[in-house]
Formats: C-alpha cells, sequence, structure tokens
C-alpha cells in the first residue's frame, strides 16, 4: 500500500517506522528541503499551495493523510477528489479553528469553556466584558506550543486588553497596522485547573471506535515536557478514584466527536480537569505527541492504528501492554542527553527525530514503560537527564 502524508516532521517519520513492517510505502509532501522522513520515504520537497507538486504528490497513491494541523484545508480538497483523504478534510477545519471546536464541543454537549469570538477591538472589548476576567485570549487559527495566546488577569484595563489586541492581531494577520485591521480572536474564561488530561482514540473506515487509556499531561514555557498513562490522581485519595470516572467520560466525549465528524484514524482530545470535571480544550485530528507512549506502553501504537484505519485494515487493541503497566513519555526539547546516559534506565526508550538542536524545538522523546510500583523512579531519572539538556 502506497501513503501519502502531508509534512515531513516527526509524526510523519514514526508514521513511516510502524508502517513499513505492514509493507507500506510512503511519499511525504513538505516544503523543507530536508525533513525528519527524508531519508524513510520518497519526499516531494514544495510548498502545499504548488497544485503541480500536489498533483505529482497524488500519483499513484492509495490515500492520503496529513500529519501537520496547519497544511491549508485548500490543499487537501484538491487532493481528496483525486485520492481517497483520511482523517476527513472536515475534521481538518474544525481543527484549524478553535471556534469551530469550541462550538463542537457545545453542540454534543461535550463541557468546554465559556467563550466569545473577536474580530476587532471593539469586539474584543465586549467579549471580555461578556466572559470575565481573568480570561485567556487566542489566536483562532495558527496557534501551537502555546503561543498566539495571552492571558488577561483580573480586572485588566483598557489599555491592557488593547496590547493584547496589537500583539495577536499581527500574529493572526501578519498585519503591520493591527489596530486598524480585523483579526480572528477567540476569549475563552481562564480555567484554574488541577491537572490537564488527553485522550487518543481511533475509528476505522467500517465505524469500529477504540480508545487508549486517559493521560495526564504536564506543560513547560506551553510546550508538552511530560506525558503518563494512565492518568492518575493528582493529589490525596479522593481524586485518585475519581480518575476512573472522568478516564470514561473521557472516551465517551471522543467517540461522540469521531461519529459526528465520520471520523477515520487518530484523533486526540485535550482536557483540563477541574474540580474532579473533565473541560475539554481542543482537538487534534492526527496523531499526537500525548499519544507517543503508545508505541511501547500500549498493545497497538497510534502510529500503527492510525495507518490500519486509513488502510481499511482492522484495529490493534489499546490497552496498556501488559496488566498493571504505566508508561511515561518525557519530552527532549531544545537539545538531547547522551544517548548511553538515557539508555543506562533499562525500561527506557529512545527516539531522536533527525532534528538539528534548537531552543524550543522537539527533538526527540523518551518512553518508560514499567509497573506502577517502578514508574515513578524511572521517569525522574529520565526527566533529570531531560532537564539537563533543556532549550
Ligand atoms: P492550547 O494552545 O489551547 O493547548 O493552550 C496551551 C496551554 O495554555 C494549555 O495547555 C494550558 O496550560 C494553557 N491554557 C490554554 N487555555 C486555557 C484556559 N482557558 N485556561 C487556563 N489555561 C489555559
Amino acid at each position: 500500500m502506497r501513503i501519502g502524508i502531508l509534512g515531513g516532521g516527526q509524526l510523519g517519520r514514526m508514521l513511516a517506522i510502524a508502517g513499513h513492517p505492514l509493507g507500506m510505502n510512503f511519499r511525504v509532501m513538505d516544503p523543507a528541503e530536508r525533513c525528519p522522513c527524508t531519508s524513510l520515504a520518497e519526499h516531494i520537497a514544495a510548498d502545499y499551495r504548488d497544485d503541480a507538486a500536489l498533483d505529482r504528490f497524488a500519483h499513484g497513491l492509495d490515500v492520503v493523510t496529513y500529519e501537520f494541523e496547519n497544511v491549508p484545508i485548500e490543499a487537501v480538497t484538491r487532493l481528496a477528489t483525486r485520492v481517497p483523504v483520511w482523517p476527513p478534510p472536515e475534521a481538518l477545519a474544525v481543527g484549524q479553528d478553535r471556534l469551530r471546536e469550541k462550538t463542537l464541543f457545545r453542540d454534543l454537549g461535550i463541557a468546554t469553556t465559556r467563550f466569545a469570538p473577536a474580530s476587532s477591538l471593539d469586539e474584543l472589548v465586549a467579549a471580555v466584558a461578556s466572559i470575565g476576567t481573568p480570561c485567556v485570549v487566542k489566536t483562532r487559527r495558527m496557534g501551537y506550543d502555546g503561543k498566539g495566546q495571552a492571558v488577561l488577569p483580573e480586572n485588566a484595563d483598557s489599555n491592557a486588553i488593547a496590547r493584547v489586541w496589537r500583539e495577536l492581531a499581527g500574529d493572526s494577520r501578519g498585519s503591520s497596522n493591527p489596530l486598524t485591521t480585523t483579526a480572528d480572536l477567540i476569549v475563552e474564561e481562564f480555567v484554574p485547573f488541577d491537572a490537564e488530561a488527553s485522550v487518543i482514540a481511533v475509528r476505522s473506515r467500517a465505524g469500529e471506535v477504540r480508545a487508549y487509556p486517559l493521560v495526564r499531561n504536564e506543560h513547560r514555557s506551553g510546550i508538552l515536557r511530560h506525558s503518563r498513562a494512565p492518568f492518575h490522581g493528582w493529589s490525596g485519595s479522593a481524586e485518585i478514584g475519581a480518575a476512573g470516572g472522568i478516564a470514561d467520560r473521557a472516551t465517551e466525549s471522543v467517540a461522540d466527536i469521531l461519529e459526528r465528524l465520520s471520523y477515520v484514524g487518530v484523533l486526540a482530545v485535550e482536557f483540563f480537569v477541574h474540580a474532579g470535571r473533565l473541560i475539554a480544550n481542543e482537538i487534534a485530528p492526527r496523531v499526537h505527541n500525548t499519544g507517543h507512549w503508545t508505541i511501547e506502553g500500549s498493545a497497538c501504537g497510534q502510529f500503527e492504528n492510525h495507518l490500519r484505519a486509513i488502510g481499511a485494515l482492522p484495529l490493534g487493541a489499546t490497552a496498556m501492554r501488559f496488566p498493571g503497566a504505566s508508561a511515561s513519555m518525557v519530552n527532549l526539547v531544545g537539545g538531547w542527553p547522551d544517548p548511553a546516559r538515557i539508555l543506562e534506565e533499562p525500561t527506557a526508550h529512545l527516539h531522536l527525530y533527525g532534528k538539528s538542536p534548537r531552543p524550543g524545538r522537539k527533538v526527540g522523546h523518551v518512553t518508560v514503560v514499567a509497573g506502577h510500583a517502578q514508574i515513578d523512579r524511572a521517569t525522574r531519572r529520565v526527566q533529570d537527564l531531560a532537564d539537563a539538556s533543556w532549550a
């Protein structure tokens, strides 16, 4: 089977690594001359808006998927006229727009933050007044790793709102004079969350849905630092007991979203956990950083299951690798420690993405799989090494 991937980053690389044993071949399209997929796939280096390159890319492929959320929707819809594209382009359009994501949650009865859109400074002032402070102002599109957002503190005045408008309207439209332009922003209630969580699930072309155990996530400077599965309590035994209940609700929510979007492939949904309740924040219509632990930590990882789904193959089991297993995934950001030091921890699996080090850049990750009794010690050991090279 010949699979096309839009985007040639580490997610594409891990898709290709998972697909080669299944007899799959890969072609990626990515504007960069070299990318993490170059050594594992045929690489067409071209802009996503280059129609001739898109046609060359599509030629002879059985199915197309994407690993980069900000590919232009026009590129995906053009490809869909020639070759099946999964997840469906509609899911990508929703995932690219925070307003459409939140509206979808609300339509499905999934708890989310209160929100209001704003496309001018006047609308932003009105939206902040209706949501109240503190609140979070975000660009509707193109935000990632905490970029394109700002927090307005309690009792923020009109000067603070104007400052946020200038900052984000520039991000949103690249305008040199943001005060006179329009911009697509969203204002969200600030959630003083106890923890962050995500669920990764997969839906097959036949409509079968399987979800991985709920994951607990920890960010640093807006970048994912650590994921742990299954989700465990954040303090005290009452919360630990509640974790089972929220995991079930997360699974129900993701199943509803998959059905509504007639989805095929892997989808991630991110949540805040506040006072024992889940509050949906966003979706990612692709394999996801908070699911990297599934490669070694579950029976069949997210990358293989995504390929099975889009390739019309039966899905693999999403349970933990062995009964009583826990998995931790630690991101390597900006640089990486000596591989030999990481692998001194016998339960650790190292993934380097073939990227050059740069501050704030995800260059690899380490997954630790161990029993509940060993996981904390093994995770700490890896985290100490990762923290020392974090840039
Ligand atoms: P996002 O790009 O929406 O995933 O936001 C990046 C990070 O900012 C999240 O992981 C949270 O830590 C924080 N954040 C985003 N939205 C909110 C919110 N409404 N309330 C509190 N924290 C938020």
